[in-house]
């Protein structure tokens, strides 16, 4: 048996979570287990909590599955996990099904794509899935409205593949599901947003403090082929392989070129004479 680890960053009561742990359901050779957020922690990116032990509640659900609700961060539950809280560690993560899109330079402040980050950093092959909101925003702050049938069989058709051919654990897939029937599927790498975020006052309270809105103003993107931007704006469902490798490989070279020993040199006379 596969074990599949199910965890989200929209909490325990999110539909999208509970969509996929039905399809999921219908997958054979696998045994799913819940560990989620008891609330809601989008944006919450890598966050962890380190300075307070954190609650587990075992939650029922209407079929008689038990998940469990902590009130860590998406990473915690993925730890959890990995630290024997359901029995032995996962062979694989599944985040999702998001409320919104998880699209280019969003993903690092996701809470969803955070937690499969997790597994790659452990070890453990990992899927994020996220599903664009029914009015099909481009931006990712979603409506209210989702469908989230076509993202749960996509999670589920997925986990049944890498159940016969295992992604290679340093890679997790990134998966964006357009609103409506999509187009298609394409693999895509990540596309570059653009914040149109601006600095408004939206109150003074007297005291010399003042208030601000920074987020929240509609985002927009460069629509270059290829991007997961590009295939979701287009109704496509994108798989975007994400790895954990933040080195710069062309900076390396470049800086090696560096001389490090003028500086070291320039640093001890400037430290010797402060
Ligand atoms: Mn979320």
């Amino acid at each position: 048996m596969m074990r599949v680890l199910l965890t989200n960053d929209d909490g325990i009561g999110a539909e999208g979570l509970h969509a996929l742990r039905r399809a999921l359901g219908d997958v054979d050779g696998i045994e799913v287990h819940v560990i989620v957020p008891d609330s809601n922690r989008s944006a919450t990116a890598r966050s962890i909590t380190t300075r307070s032990p954190l609650s587990v509640e075992e939650v029922e659900m209407d079929d008689g599955f038990i998940a469990y609700a902590t009130d860590g961060t998406p990473v915690d539950c993925v730890r959890f996990a990995d630290l024997g809280l359901v029995g032995d560690r996962p062979d694989l993560i599944i985040s999702g099904i998001n409320h919104g899109s998880n699209l280019g330079d969003d993903i690092t402040y996701s809470g969803t794509v955070a937690a499969a980050l997790e597994g790659i950093v452990l070890g453990i092959p990992a899927i994020a899935i996220s599903q664009q909101g029914s009015a099909q925003e481009m931006g990712f702050v979603p409506g209210p409205q989702f469908e989230f049938g076509v993202a749960a069989a996509f999670g589920a058709e997925l986990v049944r593949m890498l159940g016969e051919t295992p992604l290679p654990a340093e890679t997790l897939l990134n998966v964006n599901c357009p609103a409506g029937d999509p187009d298609g599927i394409e693999v895509t790498g990540l596309g570059k947003r653009l914040y149109n975020d601006e600095l408004r006052l939206v109150g003074e309270d007297g005291d010399g403090r003042r208030r601000y809105q920074i987020y929240g103003f509609e985002p927009s993107f460069e629509d270059e082929p290829g991007t997961d931007l590009a295939a979701v704006a287009r109704g496509r469902i994108s798989i975007t392989p994400v790895h954990f490798d933040l080195t710069d490989r062309d900076g390396l070279t470049r800086m090696r070129g560096w001389d490090l020993d003028r500086m070291f040199r320039e640093v001890l006379a400037g430290a010797g004479s402060a």
